[in-house]
């Protein structure tokens, strides 16, 4: 059963019980002026659970008129397209380079279901495309009059390359899909989720520092909830992104293959979350928010794409 928490006045912060886990995916919940907004409803396998949450927080999913995109991927978008099926009111807001996805999931679908195979549908469910006429793209700078607020897009690729923020200015509340990385609730560990195609180590370096001028009181991930010691936790988040892609680059560079290179980071990196973990479920719940096979891969990719000269 998915679990509802109200976070602000109008806000409410939903945890989807992914693999029967909670608090590793989280969706927002914005009301206000007759307006219902979702802000990254979560993957499509998760649908039933979200429209309950919804009710749950008192109200009736066929209010909802906005669904809010951080970015494209399948844990935080996925349902994208069946919520506009069945939701009339419901128009979608999502970068411009994240749209065509959402637009034709196909390709989305393809890829996913050569990494996923048979626990495709198990994970991620069935993923619909939204129609264009329900489809409306963003870009930083833009300015949402969503639910009674003023929500600034501010454009934060790294993670993905149509990735975005959503900022509440007046109440200092800062939607971050995963640009602040995984920490999950009562673990005091950040980890970096890196996964291909579009990691860009500079790029998210750069939305970073962004999201910290716009100097915003609270942070609330997508996995998950909320971060209020910022300075601190961009700070383990920047020196983790580089340190990990360190290790990935001097182990391709010693010519080792990505299995390889997997088993050795987790060798290394999983003692630092066990030290502050209180039971070995923190492993499995951060594999299951961000899995070290994605991380490496994503990162290979980075290199050889971004930096070939240094391999
Ligand atoms: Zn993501």
């Amino acid at each position: 059963m998915a679990k509802v928490k109200q976070i602000s006045p109008g806000a409410w912060s939903i945890s989807l019980p992914f693999l029967g886990e909670d608090e590793i995916i989280g969706s927002y919940l914005l009301a206000g002026e007759n307006e219902l907004a979702i802000i990254d409803p979560g993957p499509a396998s998760m649908l039933e659970e979200l429209l309950a949450s919804i009710r749950a927080a008192g109200f009736d999913p066929q209010e909802v008129t906005h669904i809010l995109d951080t970015h494209v991927h399948l844990d935080h978008a996925g349902a994208t397209g069946s919520l506009v099926r069945l939701l009339p009111r419901a128009q979608v807001y999502v970068h411009s380079k994240g749209a065509p996805h959402l637009a034709d999931t196909s390709k989305v679908v393809a890829s996913a279901s050569r990494i996923y195979g048979d626990r495709m549908q198990m994970l991620w469910g069935e993923i619909e495309s939204t129609p264009e006429e329900r489809l409306h793209t963003i870009e930083g700078g833009d300015i949402l009059k969503v639910a009674g607020r003023r929500i600034e897009v501010h454009y934060t690729p790294g993670h993905a390359v149509h990735h975005v923020v959503f900022f509440d200015a007046h109440s200092g509340e800062l939607f971050a899909g995963d640009v602040g990385g995984v920490r999950l609730p009562g673990v005091d560990y950040v980890r970096p989720p890196t996964p291909p195609p579009d990691l860009d180590l500079e790029a998210w370096s750069d939305s970073i520092s962004l999201v910290r001028s716009l100097r915003p009181d609270v942070l609330y991930l997508g996995h998950f909830g909320a971060v209020r010691d910022i300075p601190q936790h961009f700070g383990r988040l920047r020196e983790k992104l580089s340190a990990w892609g360190d290790f990935v680059l001097d182990a391709m560079r010693k010519g080792k293959g990505e299995a390889e290179i997997i088993a050795t980071l987790i060798e290394k990196t999983q003692p630092e979350l066990q030290r502050v973990a209180r039971d070995a479920h923190a492993l499995q719940r951060y594999e299951i928010a961000s899995n070290y096979a994605m991380t490496v891969q994503g990162y290979m990719r980075y290199w050889r794409k971004k930096h070939p000269e240094r391999l």
